[in-house]
């Protein structure tokens, strides 16, 4: 009995909880467990924080510096367009782009798919994969098309294609979280000429990758690239999200999204971490390095990874056990186990620091 309810005069205390969706009734977002709950039960202090593919470095410091100045100026609502940080990543980026912001990529997504997405159309997504495509699109009342990767993870484009042809989006993520995997240019090329809807393609990890998907916005008109501040950038807290739209797209999403969506303190945070590309070289070259070494050195099997993290297969345990284990010895990784279409014998670890990713190293080869 909750306290509320003893004070509830209404009488309706047993109908009320009715109201919510039957959408909202149970499961959502898998989070991470926290530093200091691990502390608190093992009594450790020295803790490695790899479950969340956090950037583990502090934001650059253009990026802290723009941030306070902005909140200077709070007062006064953000430009609804964000007009600084769209062109501030047209600087970036090249000028023949055209963006879309958000509060993350995960508010992108949620705002692209309420600006497509009516009750009943489908919704393809390939898995096993990123959960929140699904919660966004069952959020819409959408019909969900799961496309399941190969064996090794790799899309089947054919298979993506049979399944995904009539929807009005699908959802593809490379570097694919949590396996790694990355998808070859002539098989995104594939799907986007066989499909008559949108291809989302999350590239929340693609500047840990070879690959460069961008140049495919000058020739398809029905491509989305979902990218983030949160992981190269370390601007996780500040929650900024952008996407790559084809020019016919954006007064539509526009419309759709809240009215002031993201806001000024994090984007002027955004703008100075865009400004800063020394920052992001020396990130991309700390995960490769460890990347390389998580591969050489773990003593299971690791999943090729273009991402800041890789996915390890820990049987004979489940992946529910070696993350208990691992927490034993100070390290927090992520179980696969919550992710639809993987058995549960893997976890997803992400490149911290050097200290962090030694302590990992020697734990998990300790199991
Ligand atoms: C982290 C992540 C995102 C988005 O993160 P935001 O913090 O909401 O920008 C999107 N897709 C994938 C696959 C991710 O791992």
């Amino acid at each position: 009995m909750t306290r509320e309810s003893k004070r509830d005069r209404s009488g309706k205390e047993a109908s009320v909880q009715d109201l919510v969706r039957s959408c909202y009734r149970s499961g959502g977002y898998v989070f991470a467990s926290k530093a200091e709950d691990i502390s608190e039960k093992y009594g450790t202090t020295r803790i490695a924080r790899l479950a969340s593919n956090e950037n583990p470095r502090s934001p650059p410091e253009r990026a802290i510096e723009q941030g306070c100045r902005a909140l200077a100026d709070a007062n006064r609502y953000p430009d609804e367009t964000m007009r600084s940080l769209t062109k501030a990543l047209r600087l970036y980026h090249g000028n023949d782009y055209s963006f879309v912001t958000g509060v993350g990529m995960d508010g992108v997504i949620e705002t692209l798919t309420r600006t497509l997405v009516d009750p009943g159309d489908g919704v393809a997504i390939s898995t096993p994969t990123f959960s929140f495509y699904r919660l966004a699109a069952l959020a819409q009342a959408a019909q969900v098309v799961e496309i399941p990767r190969g064996p090794d993870f790799s899309v089947d484009p054919e298979l993506f294609v049979r399944k995904a042809g009539k929807v009005k989006i699908s959802f593809l993520c490379s570097p694919n979280n949590p396996t790694g995997t990355v998808t070859p240019i002539p098989d995104i090329e594939h799907i986007l000429t066989h499909i008559d809807g949108i291809l989302f393609l999350d590239c929340a990890y693609v500047e840990f990758s070879d690959t460069d998907y961008r140049p495919l916005m000058q020739e398809y008109t029905n491509l989305v690239i979902g990218r983030t501040m949160s992981k190269v950038f370390a601007l996780a807290g500040a929650r900024v999200g952008y996407a790559f739209v084809p020019s016919w797209l954006a007064p539509f999403y526009l419309r759709a999204s809240t009215p002031f969506v993201l806001n000024a303190i994090s984007a002027q945070a955004a703008i100075g971490a865009l400004e800063e590309r020394s920052f992001v070289d020396e990130t991309i070259a700390h995960a490769r390095y460890w990347r390389k070494r998580y591969e050489d050195e773990i003593k299971y099997p690791v999943f090729p990874s273009g991402a800041n993290f890789v996915m390890v297969d820990v049987a004979p345990f489940t992946g529910d056990e070696m993350v208990a284990l691992l927490a034993e010895q100070g390290v927090i990784v992520r179980s696969c186990a919550s992710f639809t279409g993987l058995a549960n014998k893997y976890i997803r670890v992400s490149i911290g620091l050097d200290r962090e990713n030694e302590q990992f190293l020697a734990a998990i080869n300790s199991i």
